[in-house]
Protein backbone atom coordinates (compact mmCIF):
# COMPACT_ATOMS: atom_id res chain seq x y z
CA UNK A 1 0.00 0.00 0.00
CA UNK A 2 2.84 2.14 0.44
CA UNK A 3 3.34 3.33 -3.01
CA UNK A 4 -0.35 5.17 -2.98
CA UNK A 5 -1.03 8.75 -2.13
CA UNK A 6 -2.67 9.22 1.41
CA UNK A 7 -5.32 12.01 1.25
CA UNK A 8 -6.94 13.21 4.58
CA UNK A 9 -10.64 13.34 3.96
CA UNK A 10 -13.45 15.14 6.40
CA UNK A 11 -16.89 13.12 6.95
CA UNK A 12 -18.87 15.57 5.04
CA UNK A 13 -17.02 14.52 2.16
CA UNK A 14 -18.32 10.77 2.24
CA UNK A 15 -21.79 10.58 -0.23
CA UNK A 16 -23.30 7.78 -1.55
CA UNK A 17 -20.05 5.51 -1.99
CA UNK A 18 -18.43 8.33 -3.37
CA UNK A 19 -15.74 11.22 -1.99
CA UNK A 20 -16.79 14.36 -3.32
CA UNK A 21 -13.16 16.15 -3.32
CA UNK A 22 -12.39 19.58 -2.96
CA UNK A 23 -10.38 21.66 -5.41
CA UNK A 24 -7.31 21.57 -3.51
CA UNK A 25 -7.33 17.96 -3.46
CA UNK A 26 -8.72 17.58 -7.27
CA UNK A 27 -5.44 19.99 -7.90
CA UNK A 28 -2.91 17.73 -5.70
CA UNK A 29 -4.00 14.70 -7.54
CA UNK A 30 -4.40 15.68 -10.96
CA UNK A 31 -1.65 18.75 -11.37
CA UNK A 32 0.79 18.15 -8.89
CA UNK A 33 0.65 13.71 -8.85
CA UNK A 34 -0.15 13.40 -12.33
CA UNK A 35 -3.14 11.00 -11.58
CA UNK A 36 -5.32 10.16 -14.31
CA UNK A 37 -8.99 8.72 -14.09
CA UNK A 38 -9.13 5.20 -12.71
CA UNK A 39 -5.75 5.77 -10.55
CA UNK A 40 -6.32 4.96 -7.08
CA UNK A 41 -5.30 6.63 -3.72
CA UNK A 42 -6.16 5.91 -0.10
CA UNK A 43 -8.67 8.05 1.68
CA UNK A 44 -8.27 8.55 5.29
CA UNK A 45 -10.85 9.96 7.73
CA UNK A 46 -8.53 10.94 10.65
CA UNK A 47 -10.28 9.24 13.01
CA UNK A 48 -8.49 5.53 12.32
CA UNK A 49 -10.38 4.45 8.88
CA UNK A 50 -8.71 3.76 5.95
CA UNK A 51 -10.18 3.49 2.44
CA UNK A 52 -9.14 2.71 -1.04
CA UNK A 53 -10.76 5.00 -3.54
CA UNK A 54 -10.65 5.79 -7.26
CA UNK A 55 -10.12 8.85 -9.09
CA UNK A 56 -13.47 8.84 -11.41
CA UNK A 57 -14.23 12.19 -13.37
CA UNK A 58 -13.03 14.71 -10.78
CA UNK A 59 -14.54 12.12 -7.82
CA UNK A 60 -13.38 9.57 -6.44
CA UNK A 61 -15.36 6.15 -5.86
CA UNK A 62 -14.48 3.73 -2.94
CA UNK A 63 -13.46 0.86 -3.42
CA UNK A 64 -12.87 -0.73 -0.05
CA UNK A 65 -12.22 -0.08 3.57
CA UNK A 66 -8.88 -1.07 4.53
CA UNK A 67 -7.12 -2.20 7.72
CA UNK A 68 -4.42 -0.60 9.12
CA UNK A 69 -2.10 -1.75 12.09
CA UNK A 70 -0.17 1.42 12.83
CA UNK A 71 -1.70 2.52 15.85
CA UNK A 72 -0.01 2.45 19.03
CA UNK A 73 -2.37 -0.31 21.39
CA UNK A 74 -3.19 2.67 23.87
CA UNK A 75 -4.36 5.91 23.36
CA UNK A 76 -1.45 8.50 24.33
CA UNK A 77 -2.59 12.07 25.55
CA UNK A 78 0.78 14.29 25.76
CA UNK A 79 0.32 17.24 28.07
CA UNK A 80 3.49 19.55 27.12
CA UNK A 81 4.18 22.89 28.21
CA UNK A 82 5.21 25.01 25.06
CA UNK A 83 8.60 25.50 24.43
CA UNK A 84 10.30 28.47 23.29
CA UNK A 85 10.79 29.13 19.51
CA UNK A 86 9.87 26.54 17.04
CA UNK A 87 10.96 23.58 18.61
CA UNK A 88 7.42 22.31 19.15
CA UNK A 89 7.06 22.05 15.28
CA UNK A 90 9.38 18.82 15.70
CA UNK A 91 7.83 17.83 18.83
CA UNK A 92 4.37 17.78 16.56
CA UNK A 93 5.96 16.04 13.90
CA UNK A 94 8.00 12.85 15.90
CA UNK A 95 5.31 12.38 18.30
CA UNK A 96 2.86 11.92 15.53
CA UNK A 97 5.45 9.80 13.60
CA UNK A 98 5.53 7.88 17.07
CA UNK A 99 1.93 7.20 17.50
CA UNK A 100 0.57 10.00 20.00
CA UNK A 101 -3.34 10.43 19.86
CA UNK A 102 -3.82 13.69 21.46
CA UNK A 103 -1.38 16.50 21.91
CA UNK A 104 -2.83 19.03 24.63
CA UNK A 105 -0.09 22.16 24.76
CA UNK A 106 -0.29 24.30 27.72
CA UNK A 107 0.81 27.23 29.40
CA UNK A 108 2.67 26.92 32.96
CA UNK A 109 4.17 28.99 35.74
CA UNK A 110 7.06 28.98 33.77
CA UNK A 111 5.49 29.48 29.96
CA UNK A 112 4.35 32.67 29.49
CA UNK A 113 3.84 31.66 25.38
CA UNK A 114 0.47 32.51 24.27
CA UNK A 115 1.07 30.70 20.34
CA UNK A 116 -1.06 32.41 18.10
CA UNK A 117 -3.77 30.62 15.99
CA UNK A 118 -1.96 30.04 12.94
CA UNK A 119 1.15 28.75 15.09
CA UNK A 120 -1.75 25.94 16.41
CA UNK A 121 -3.09 25.36 12.37
CA UNK A 122 0.62 25.25 11.53
CA UNK A 123 1.08 22.19 14.12
CA UNK A 124 -2.27 20.60 13.03
CA UNK A 125 -0.95 20.87 9.62
CA UNK A 126 2.22 19.30 10.71
CA UNK A 127 0.59 16.66 12.57
CA UNK A 128 -1.70 15.93 9.90
CA UNK A 129 1.59 15.61 7.01
CA UNK A 130 3.21 13.35 9.41
CA UNK A 131 0.31 11.08 10.06
CA UNK A 132 0.28 10.51 6.10
CA UNK A 133 3.95 10.19 5.54
CA UNK A 134 4.33 7.41 8.46
CA UNK A 135 1.01 5.51 7.03
CA UNK A 136 -1.05 6.51 10.62
CA UNK A 137 -4.93 5.48 10.60
CA UNK A 138 -5.29 8.52 13.02
CA UNK A 139 -4.55 12.31 12.40
CA UNK A 140 -3.57 13.14 16.03
CA UNK A 141 -5.55 15.88 17.56
CA UNK A 142 -3.42 19.29 18.41
CA UNK A 143 -6.17 20.64 20.82
CA UNK A 144 -6.11 24.62 21.81
CA UNK A 145 -3.57 25.63 24.85
CA UNK A 146 -5.12 25.57 27.78
CA UNK A 147 -3.00 27.11 31.27
CA UNK A 148 -1.85 23.64 32.76
CA UNK A 149 -4.33 24.09 35.90
CA UNK A 150 -7.63 23.55 33.38
CA UNK A 151 -5.44 20.64 31.33
CA UNK A 152 -5.41 18.47 34.72
CA UNK A 153 -8.70 17.99 34.58
CA UNK A 154 -9.56 17.92 31.32
CA UNK A 155 -7.90 14.22 30.82
CA UNK A 156 -9.59 11.19 32.13
CA UNK A 157 -6.77 9.02 31.68
CA UNK A 158 -6.44 5.82 33.41
CA UNK A 159 -2.82 5.89 33.79
CA UNK A 160 -1.47 9.68 34.23
CA UNK A 161 1.53 10.45 34.50
CA UNK A 162 3.74 13.70 35.32
CA UNK A 163 7.49 13.70 34.03
CA UNK A 164 10.20 15.41 36.96
CA UNK A 165 13.42 15.32 36.09
CA UNK A 166 14.58 15.57 39.55
CA UNK A 167 13.09 13.56 43.37
CA UNK A 168 14.17 10.43 42.41
CA UNK A 169 10.87 9.54 40.97
CA UNK A 170 10.13 5.77 40.03
CA UNK A 171 11.15 5.39 35.85
CA UNK A 172 7.98 5.74 34.16
CA UNK A 173 8.93 1.95 32.35
CA UNK A 174 8.27 0.56 35.51
CA UNK A 175 4.63 1.04 35.69
CA UNK A 176 4.28 1.04 32.04
CA UNK A 177 5.36 -2.65 32.67
CA UNK A 178 2.14 -3.53 34.90
CA UNK A 179 -0.36 -1.28 33.04
CA UNK A 180 -2.82 -3.84 30.48
CA UNK A 181 -3.37 -2.70 27.16
CA UNK A 182 -7.40 -3.28 27.74
CA UNK A 183 -9.24 -3.29 31.00
CA UNK A 184 -13.10 -3.75 31.17
CA UNK A 185 -13.81 -0.32 29.64
CA UNK A 186 -11.79 -1.25 26.78
CA UNK A 187 -9.05 0.38 25.45
CA UNK A 188 -6.58 1.43 28.09
CA UNK A 189 -5.45 5.56 28.23
CA UNK A 190 -2.30 6.86 28.94
CA UNK A 191 -1.50 10.48 29.50
CA UNK A 192 1.64 12.03 30.25
CA UNK A 193 2.64 15.68 31.34
CA UNK A 194 6.15 17.13 30.50
CA UNK A 195 7.13 20.85 31.44
CA UNK A 196 8.47 23.20 30.07
CA UNK A 197 12.57 24.43 30.06
CA UNK A 198 12.60 25.76 33.39
CA UNK A 199 10.48 22.71 34.68
CA UNK A 200 7.26 22.22 36.47
CA UNK A 201 6.92 24.53 39.70
CA UNK A 202 6.42 22.92 43.10
CA UNK A 203 3.05 23.58 43.16
CA UNK A 204 2.42 22.41 39.55
CA UNK A 205 3.59 19.31 41.03
CA UNK A 206 1.51 19.18 43.55
CA UNK A 207 -1.49 19.84 41.77
CA UNK A 208 -0.82 17.24 39.01
CA UNK A 209 -0.50 14.58 42.52
CA UNK A 210 -3.81 15.40 43.66
CA UNK A 211 -5.27 14.97 40.04
CA UNK A 212 -3.89 11.37 40.34
CA UNK A 213 -0.60 12.21 38.08
CA UNK A 214 1.97 9.84 39.51
CA UNK A 215 5.60 11.65 38.97
CA UNK A 216 8.06 9.36 36.98
CA UNK A 217 11.43 9.75 35.87
CA UNK A 218 12.72 9.41 32.09
CA UNK A 219 16.59 8.39 33.20
CA UNK A 220 19.10 10.08 34.57
CA UNK A 221 20.11 12.69 32.81
CA UNK A 222 18.15 15.88 32.39
CA UNK A 223 16.44 16.21 29.19
CA UNK A 224 15.51 19.11 26.80
CA UNK A 225 11.37 20.16 27.23
CA UNK A 226 11.92 19.03 23.16
CA UNK A 227 13.41 15.98 23.77
CA UNK A 228 11.40 14.70 27.06
CA UNK A 229 8.26 14.33 25.25
CA UNK A 230 9.92 12.17 21.99
CA UNK A 231 11.76 10.15 25.07
CA UNK A 232 8.57 9.45 26.65
CA UNK A 233 6.29 7.92 23.57
CA UNK A 234 9.64 6.12 22.58
CA UNK A 235 9.55 3.97 26.04
CA UNK A 236 5.48 3.77 25.83
CA UNK A 237 6.04 2.39 22.37
CA UNK A 238 9.07 0.83 22.35
CA UNK A 239 7.08 -1.16 25.62
CA UNK A 240 3.94 -1.78 24.56
CA UNK A 241 4.33 -2.81 20.49
CA UNK A 242 7.42 -5.14 21.61
CA UNK A 243 4.45 -7.13 24.31
CA UNK A 244 1.64 -6.90 21.57
CA UNK A 245 3.99 -8.85 19.12
CA UNK A 246 5.05 -11.52 21.98
CA UNK A 247 1.04 -11.87 22.11
CA UNK A 248 0.94 -12.52 18.47
N1 LIG B 1 15.02 23.24 34.56
C1 LIG B 1 14.60 21.92 34.96
C2 LIG B 1 15.55 21.38 36.03
O1 LIG B 1 16.65 21.88 36.13
O2 LIG B 1 15.13 20.42 36.67
C3 LIG B 1 14.63 20.99 33.77
C4 LIG B 1 13.42 21.01 32.96
S1 LIG B 1 13.52 19.92 31.58
C5 LIG B 1 14.51 20.84 30.51
C6 LIG B 1 11.94 20.06 30.88
C7 LIG B 1 10.97 18.98 31.25
O3 LIG B 1 11.36 17.73 30.69
C8 LIG B 1 10.81 18.69 32.73
O4 LIG B 1 9.90 19.57 33.34
C9 LIG B 1 10.29 17.27 32.75
O5 LIG B 1 8.89 17.22 32.53
C10 LIG B 1 11.00 16.66 31.55
N2 LIG B 1 12.22 15.95 31.89
C11 LIG B 1 13.47 16.24 31.50
N3 LIG B 1 14.33 15.30 31.95
C12 LIG B 1 13.61 14.41 32.63
C13 LIG B 1 13.93 13.21 33.31
N4 LIG B 1 15.16 12.74 33.39
N5 LIG B 1 12.92 12.53 33.90
C14 LIG B 1 11.65 12.99 33.84
N6 LIG B 1 11.29 14.12 33.21
C15 LIG B 1 12.25 14.81 32.60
Amino acid sequence: MAQLQRIAISPEQFQAGEIVLTSEQLHYLVRVLRSRDGDKFIAMDGMGKWWLAQLRKEQAQILQQLTVETELPVAVTLILALPKGNGFDDVVRVCTELGVATILPVISDRTLLNPSQQKLERWQRIAQEAAEQCERAYVPAILEPVAFCTALPLVEGQQKYICEGRGNYPHLLNYLRQTPITNDKGQMTITIAIGPEGGWTETEIEQAISSKYQPVSLGKRILRAISAPIVALSIVAGELESRNELRE
